[in-house]
C-alpha cells in the first residue's frame, strides 16, 4: 500500500493552500480532490466572479482561481488525486484512507472537505432550471451581479445567514423579500432588529416558496403563505437560499469530536483536531467566517501544522 507523509482531503482554498505549503516544505503531499461539495474545486467552482480574493482587483471567476491554485500547488510537487476519500481510520498512526480506487496510509492528515449551502427542490430552482441563472445559496459571491441590480431579490431562511445576505443584497437590489416560514426569525436578536427595521427589507411572514419561473434568468417567484395557503406570483430578479450549510463529515464516521451542528472542532488558533496528527481547515471547521481567503488562511495553518508534527516525530 503507498504511504505518504502528508495527505489532503479536499480541494478547495484551504486543500490546494495546504498543499502549496506542504509541498514546499518537502512533504510530498498527496491530495484527493473529491466531489463532496458538487465539482472538484469546492463551493467556489458553482459561483462567478470573486471580487473579495485580495490580488485580484478585476475580480477572477470562481473556477479559473480554482484552477490557478491547483497549478500551484501542482507546481511544487503535489500530487492531486481525482477520488473522494469514503472512508478513514483513524484509530492510530499512520491513519489509513480509503477512496473507491485506492487505499493510502499518512503519518498526518489534513482534513479541507468544506460544506455545501443547503439548498430547497423546488420547481425552477434545480441543476438546469435557473440554478445560477438568479438562483443562489452565496448573496456574497453574487449579489452584486448585474442580473439582481434594481429589481427585487427573495432570500429563503430566516436566521443569521439570511438576515445577513439580506441585508447585504440591499445595496444593489431594489427590495429584498425575507420569506420565512414563521412570524419570528432564528436570527440573533440584533440581527433580527436590523432587519425588521431595514427600510429596503420586508418580511412577509408565514411564507415559503413555491416556484421559480423566467425566460434566461429568474423573473418571477410565486410565494405560499403557509395559514391561508394563498399562493402570489410576484416580479423577481432573483433568489437566494440561506438555509443553512452542512460540513462535509460523514465519511469520519464519527471518529473526530464535531461541533453540535457537525462541524469539526479544533484547538483554539490552530488546526488541530482531537487526533493527534489530523489537522482541519476552512469550512469543515468553520461555520463562521465562510471566506476563500479565511479558508486559505487555515490551509497554510494546516500544512505549518502538520509540518511541525511530522518533524517532532522524526517522521
Ligand atoms: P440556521 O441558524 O440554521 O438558520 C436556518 C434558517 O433556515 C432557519 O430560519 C430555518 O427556519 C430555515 N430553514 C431551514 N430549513 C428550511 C426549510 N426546509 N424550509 C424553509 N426554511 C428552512 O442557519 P444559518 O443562518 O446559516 O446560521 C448557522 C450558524 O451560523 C448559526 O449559529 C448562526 O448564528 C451563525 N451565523 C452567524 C452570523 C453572524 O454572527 N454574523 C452570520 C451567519 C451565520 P426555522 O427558523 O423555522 O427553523
Amino acid at each position: 500500500m503507498e504511504k505518504r507523509k502528508v495527505v489532503i482531503i479536499g480541494s478547495g482554498p484551504a486543500g490546494y493552500t495546504a498543499a502549496v505549503y506542504a509541498a514546499r516544505a518537502n512533504l510530498e503531499p498527496v491530495l484527493f480532490s473529491g466531489f463532496f461539495s458538487g465539482l472538484e474545486g469546492g463551493q467556489l467552482m458553482t459561483t462567478t466572479d470573486v471580487e473579495n480574493y485580495p490580488g485580484f482587483p478585476e475580480g477572477i471567476l470562481g473556477p479559473d482561481m480554482m484552477q490557478a491554485f491547483k497549478k500551484q500547488a501542482e507546481r511544487f510537487g503535489t500530487t492531486c488525486l481525482q477520488e473522494d476519500i469514503l472512508s478513514v481510520d483513524l484509530g492510530k498512526a499512520p491513519f489509513l484512507l480509503r477512496g473507491k480506487k485506492r487505499e493510502v496510509e499518512a503519518d498526518a492528515v489534513i482534513i479541507a472537505t468544506g460544506a455545501y449551502a443547503k439548498r430547497l427542490d423546488i420547481p425552477g430552482t434545480r441543476d438546469g432550471e435557473f440554478w445560477q441563472k438568479g438562483v443562489s445559496s452565496c448573496a456574497i459571491c453574487d449579489g452584486a451581479a448585474p442580473i439582481f441590480r434594481d429589481r427585487d431579490v427573495y432570500v429563503i431562511g430566516g436566521g443569521d445567514s439570511a438576515v445577513e445576505e439580506a441585508i447585504f443584497l440591499t445595496k444593489y437590489a431594489k427590495k429584498v423579500y425575507i420569506v420565512h416560514r414563521r412570524d419570528e426569525l432564528r436570527a440573533s436578536k440584533i440581527m433580527a432588529k436590523k432587519a425588521v427595521e431595514h427600510p429596503k427589507l420586508d418580511i412577509p411572514w408565514y411564507s415559503v416558496l413555491e416556484r421559480v419561473e423566467g425566460d434566461q434568468v429568474v423573473q418571477s417567484v410565486s410565494i405560499k403563505n403557509c395559514k391561508t395557503e394563498k399562493i402570489e406570483k410576484r416580479e423577481a430578479g432573483g433568489v437566494f437560499f440561506a438555509i443553512g450549510h452542512s460540513p462535509n463529515t460523514k465519511f469520519l464516521d464519527g471518529q473526530l469530536e464535531l461541533s453540535s451542528s457537525g462541524y469539526i472542532v479544533v484547538e483554539k488558533g490552530t488546526s488541530k483536531t482531537s487526533i493527534e496528527g489530523v489537522f482541519a481547515a476552512g469550512d469543515v471547521q468553520d461555520d463562521r467566517y465562510r471566506q476563500a481567503v479565511t479558508a486559505a488562511g487555515s490551509g497554510c495553518m494546516a500544512a505549518l501544522d502538520a509540518e511541525r508534527y511530522l518533524s517532532d516525530r522524526s517522521l
